[in-house]
């Protein structure tokens, strides 16, 4: 299978275009990847490359998963279109998820465009031509609404090359938010209504532990439009679990439904401890990758195969 769903960390360097706000090196998640991964603060360069060998070495131990789309996180943007340094507070630049995805067979570039950037249109043409799979937006930690009509240009010009849109929906605490309205997915429709193939992030659940308020939204865009697709990243935290457990009686998904971890963050297997064969694979899979697999297998959700994930993505020569 091919993960949609897999960040780039990376600590600025003069070269790679990043940023991290003194905010944001201090918050926990910052701390936490840090941690788990082993990365050496004092020396950019050594911990990117440090963040790549571990995620490189962690997709070579899954026997399910053989590639993964890594994401950039583009930053804020001001109504005159220029990026608002003092609000974005980690940007992952497009050029490095580029950089990183040439020539290698296992890492797709998923790189990230907020619409609100001057330049948005040729950055998606720029993109496409660098070789870019998708484009990945956070509304609530970029700061727009993703239904603005203004926006429709934008949608456009994936749609006609090709670039599949992955949004995030739903509450976000692990980055610094801002309106956490604009992670409803019914602000999908207009890039929908435009043609592209729009893949809702973390099953579309609200993130919230209980109350699934985008339920009744998804079944109704899933209907609507063929080309709406789901990934299951972050759905085994328990903020979001409500949702996976939702999700295998949801008819409008079948066909629809692409595996993510949403790397690097934990992937948990109690989701399918009431099935006992399933949860002891899970818990025995020494990678992230195959216990997201096998919590899915285990729960009946059978996300697309490599083939179908190519075909949705339009990649070629697969
Ligand atoms: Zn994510």
């Amino acid at each position: 299978m091919i993960d949609v769903h897999v960040h780039l960390a990376a600590l600025p360097t003069p070269a790679n275009g990043c940023r991290l706000s003194p905010r944001m090196r201090k918050s926990l998640l910052a701390k936490a990847v840090a941690l788990a991964q082993g990365l050496p603060w004092a020396d950019p360069e050594a911990a990117n490359r440090r963040y790549l060998e571990n995620l490189s070495r962690e997709l070579a131990a899954s026997r399910r998963v053989s590639r993964a789309v890594l994401l950039a996180l583009d930053g804020v943007y001001g109504a005159d279109g220029r990026l608002d340094e003092p609000r974005t507070h980690f940007l992952i630049s497009n050029d490095a998820v580029l950089e990183a995805a040439r020539g290698s067979k296992a890492f797709l570039a998923g790189v990230s465009i907020n619409p609100m950037r001057a330049d948005a249109l040729e950055e998606a043409e720029r993109c496409a031509d660098a070789g870019a799979v998708l484009v990945k937006f956070l509304p609530n930690a970029q700061g727009f609404d993703p239904a603005e009509s203004r926006f429709k240009a934008f949608y456009r010009a994936l749609a006609r090359r090709n670039l599949a849109l992955l949004s995030h929906v739903g509450f976000e605490f692990s980055l610094i938010g801002h309106d956490q309205s604009v992670g409803d997915p019914a602000r999908l429709r207009p890039a929908l209504e435009e043609g592209v193939t729009v893949i809702a992030a973390h099953g579309c659940s609200t993130g919230l532990f209980f109350f699934e308020r985008h339920l009744r939204t998804m079944r109704e865009l899933a209907a609507r439009f063929p080309r709406l697709y789901v990934d299951t990243s972050a759905l085994t935290l328990p903020s979001r679990a409500g949702m996976l457990w939702r999700l295998p009686a949801i008819q409008e998904l079948r066909g629809r439904l692409l595996l993510g971890t949403d790397y690097p963050l934990p992937v948990f297997s109690y989701p399918c401890a009431f099935r006992p064969a399933a949860w002891l694979r899970a818990v025995r899979a020494n990678n992230r990758f195959d216990r997201q697999a096998e919590v899915l297998s285990g729960l009946g959700l059978e996300p697309l195969a490599d083939d179908a994930v190519a075909r949705v993505l339009k990649l070629d020569g697969l």
